[in-house]
């Protein structure tokens, strides 16, 4: 976490979650920050010294989410549990940047309504896997040290052998330990990038070093970790970029201690360029290129350029010796067959698939 927990100078808390432990673990790690006590319809107030508002409240919808796909791209069948919106870090490929306006934090501290959706749902027959993963719209890990949100979820999962939990970061907190989950139902994840990308579009996450050496530190205590390239950029000198990333992977980490991991291209809802200049940021040159709408209305690089993405980095990560449990997200059959010479459907489906790399270490 930064040095001035994200910058969070104040505290909104809705009278339906005062008196819940969130956020009293919240006051107690931000005791800086300006408590207000919001009633139902009262606006959000705005936060001293340029910072950020942290808004605790209750969630009211459904908590476990299915994550969006379209019926055009082959989809890893994970769903979402819905934990909070918006991330203190800033990274200009995100898609978040296009669903919030403003930089408020929130996280939803009703954890007794998610427990019992989560539990009709996962004790309904307890032999069907599920594989979970948190934030939706957030970082699974970034408020973790404030909100204790995952330790709170892993308490609760600790009844439950059907599901897997990922927990997706750019961060290296790993204060989610402490609940003692089992190693064998929790997937540690890290997103990672060239490191060019992460120096000049990523801020405020946690530099590459540190994710792995987090990822080495879950891997010697019996996680297995899952790693994210999503999005790969097309930038001049991707290609070294990138197998420089990849070779520190295997610095830190054995191909055996990474469960699964998936490759993405760059995309973008169409305004996302638009926002970020409106925000005064200079465009980068990844979003510079030529694009194609796909079929979710999506921006993607064209087809035969992702194909070169992707067979570089599955080439140079063969060469490592990581194979097995590499996919994509998000991408045709037609990509598929171009880069492995298969389908998810020939894998026996990319759910099925995922959750065998993630539950059998030797496949
Ligand atoms: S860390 Fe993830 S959620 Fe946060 S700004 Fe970067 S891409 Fe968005």
């Amino acid at each position: 976490m930064s040095g001035a927990l994200w910058d969070i100078t104040a505290l909104a808390v809705d009278a339906a979650v005062a008196d819940t432990a969130m956020a009293a673990r919240a006051r107690t790690a931000l005791p800086q920050a300006q408590e207000t006590a919001l009633a139902p319809g009262d606006p959000l107030p705005t936060a001293p010294a340029g910072g950020r508002v942290l808004h605790i409240k209750a969630h009211k919808g459904r908590f476990l989410r299915p994550c969006p796909a379209t019926r055009h791209y082959r989809c890893c069948g994970y769903q979402i549990i819905h934990i909070g919106e918006n991330c203190p870090m800033d990274c200009s490929y995100c898609i978040l940047r296009a669903y919030f306006r403003d930089k408020t934090l929130t996280a939803f501290a009703n954890t007794g309504a998610m427990f019992a959706e989560l539990a009709e749902t996962f004790g309904r027959d307890i032999s069907r896997p599920f594989r979970v993963g948190t934030g939706q719209f957030a970082d699974s890990l970034a408020l973790e040290p404030i909100t204790g949100h995952t330790r709170e979820l892993l308490g609760f999962l600790a009844d439950y052998d059907n599901v897997t939990l990922e927990l997706k970061s750019k961060t290296a907190d790993l204060t989610w330990m402490a609940a003692n989950p089992r190693p064998d139902r929790v997937l540690p994840a890290w997103s990672l990038n060239a490191p060019a990308i992460v120096a000049g579009q990523e801020r405020d996450t946690a530099a590459l070093e540190t994710r792995l050496a987090a990822a080495r530190t879950c891997a010697a205590a019996g996680f297995r970790v899952c790693l994210h390239f999503d999005p790969i950029c097309f930038f001049a000198g991707w290609e070294r970029e990138y197998a420089a990333i990849i070779d520190m992977i295997f610095d830190y980490l054995s191909p055996a201690d990474i469960a699964y991991m998936s490759l993405g291209s760059f995309r973008c809802l169409p305004e996302l360029p638009g926002r970020l200049t409106a925000e005064g940021r200079e465009l980068p040159d990844y979003m510079l290129g030529e694009f194609a709408v796909g079929a979710d209305g999506k921006k993607r690089l064209l087809r035969p350029l992702r194909v070169r993405q992707f067979r570089f980095m599955v080439a140079h990560l063969a060469g490592h010796g990581f194979s097995r449990g590499l996919y994509f997200c998000m991408e045709s059959d037609e990509v598929w067959r171009a880069v492995f010479g298969h389908t998810p459907r020939e894998l026996g489906g990319l759910a099925a698939y995922l959750l065998d790399c993630a539950r059998n270490p030797g496949g």
